[in-house]
């Protein structure tokens, strides 16, 4: 894959960027293990100081970067701009908060120890390198980057190929702002190229947000040179609407679950598992809201889904649909390409799955929504976890004991109550099984990359 922005909503090329060569790429490493050297003395209030103009910077520049995303990977101009201002205040958050995250902390009882005193401290670890995805091409980034940098460590971005610009930008940012030189630089690099970076001994860390085949690889390298690994990778998150919930509410925010993003969010609601009872009443309002939302223009205010990032994710769409459709599935709305240029794709519900179908356990990366009618709350449980997937959840009930069930028996990273899965910096993210493994955000997404040093003092 070559390194360009290619315009989704016409298929046009925009701008095609040379990828740096090793001279370049050795550079920037060796840059980055400087800086790591230099940051990891500064102190917290200075850091603080330069991640807050990074942040000032991004947000006098919303408006054009909101247009830079949506014409490098399709997302509608409102939630480009929205993706902006969220990343924005994630700088700030971590500005405000790191102290305190990464406080030494005092062990209990140090005379069980024989110790006068005993604490832990974070230290970071040194150049953590970043392996990043397009679908949310900033805040994506900044969410590994911002509590990387305020913890002392540097940074290395190896971003997706189709969001050079969005690279670009990121590459001088936090220079621009104060940091010292080389403290986080964008590497233009094929996927090809990462396993020599991680493979590198001044590379201390990976994280990589991706997919699942990326991830093993990216893991592999990692384990065979015992490095520190994050993955994030999909998810095919179960929303389950139960007989005791608002339906009318659960329906509404189900739409904005799938379609956010054009559909292309790991955290989307991807499969609709509906309590029989409910099943019609949800199913057919639903499909009503799914049909009804405006296809076009992702520059337009009133598009509310653009196109699919790439040809290729709208290929796997396609299939997807297609499969489904062979093998007897029921297309409630959409199932269709609609006359545009461009990559384009109807909002779509599907029902009457069959076992066999690949949607069942395939992750649909677009604004396919999968229905499925539970016979009670066990069946709703078994359908909820027969993916191999565990990043987040959704579950709709107005059931104490209900709640309590699924809480504790959802194989997931997460679960949201009557609410659709949204990252907030405040709460921890992250998957178990094949979604990956290790949590961004918060406290402890920002302890990833940090050693804890154990002290005993006699
Ligand atoms: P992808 O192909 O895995 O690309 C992600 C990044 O990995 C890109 O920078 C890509 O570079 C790089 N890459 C690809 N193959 C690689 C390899 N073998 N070794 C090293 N790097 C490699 O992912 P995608 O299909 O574009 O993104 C969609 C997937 O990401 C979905 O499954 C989605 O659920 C998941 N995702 C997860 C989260 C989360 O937080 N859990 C968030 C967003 C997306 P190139 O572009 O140069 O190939």
């Amino acid at each position: 894959m070559s390194i360009a922005t290619i315009n989704p909503a016409s298929g046009k090329t925009e701008i095609i960027i040379e990828p740096h060569d090793s001279a370049e790429v050795e550079q920037r490493i060796a840059e980055a293990a400087a800086a790591a050297k230099l940051l990891r003395s500064t102190s917290f209030a200075q850091r603080a100081e330069w991640m807050r103009a990074a942040a000032d910077f991004m947000e006098d520049q919303a408006e054009g970067l909101g247009e830079l995303i949506t014409i490098e990977m399709g997302k509608p101009i409102a939630q480009s701009v929205a993706e902006v201002l969220k990343s924005v205040k994630a700088m700030r958050f971590y500005a405000d908060h790191s102290e305190e995250f990464l406080a030494d902390v005092p062990l209990a009882d140090p005379p069980l120890v024989n110790a006068s005193k005993a604490w832990t401290r974070y230290e970071p670890l040194g150049v953590v390198l970043a392996v990043m995805p397009w679908n949310y091409p900033l805040w994506q980034v900044i969410r590994f980057a911002a509590p990387a940098l305020m913890a002392g460590n540097t940074g290395l971005l190896k971003h997706a190929s189709n969001v050079p610009q969005a690279a670009l930008f990121l590459d001088t940012l936090f220079e621009r702002a104060g940091f010292p030189r080389g403290s986080f630089r964008t590497l233009l690099i094929p996927g090809s190229a990462v396993g020599a970076v991680i493979a590198d001994e001044r590379v201390t860390a990976v994280t990589l947000t991706g997919s699942e085949p990326a991830g093993r690889s990216v893991a592999a390298i990692a384990g065979d040179h015992v490095k520190k690994a994050v993955l994030e990778l999909g998810g095919s998150d179960p929303f389950i609407v139960l007989p005791s919930a608002d339906v009318a509410s659960a329906a509404a925010t189900a739409v904005r679950a799938r379609i956010n993003n054009n559909g292309q969010s790991c955290i989307a609601g991807k499969r609709f598992i509906v309590h029989t009872d409910v099943y019609d009443e949800f199913a057919r309002e639903f499909t009503r809201q799914m049909s009804a939302l405006v296809v076009g223009n992702p520059l337009l205010p009133e598009t509310e889904v653009g196109p699919l990032a790439t040809q290729a994710g709208r290929q796997d769409i396609i299939d997807l649909v297609e499969d489904a459709r062979e093998r007897g599935a029921t297309i409630l709305t959409g199932g269709t390409v609609p006359d545009l240029p461009g990559w384009y794709y109807a909002p779509t519900v599907i029902a009457d799955l069959p076992d066999d179908a690949r949607l069942v356990q395939e992750e649909a990366f677009g604004p396919v929504a999968s229905l499925y009618r539970a016979s009670d709350t066990e069946d709703a449980l078994r359908i909820a976890n027969q993916t191999s997937f565990g990043l987040s959840s959704s579950v709709w009930t107005e059931d104490l004991e209900e709640e309590a069930y699924f809480v504790s028996r959802l194989d997931a990273g997460a679960v949201f109550i009557n609410g659709m899965t949204v990252s907030y910096q405040e709460l921890p993210f992250g998957g178990i099984r094949r979604s990956g493994f290790g949590r961004e955000l918060a406290a402890v997404g920002q302890r990833e990359f940090c050693n804890l040093k154990t002290v005993w003092k006699a």
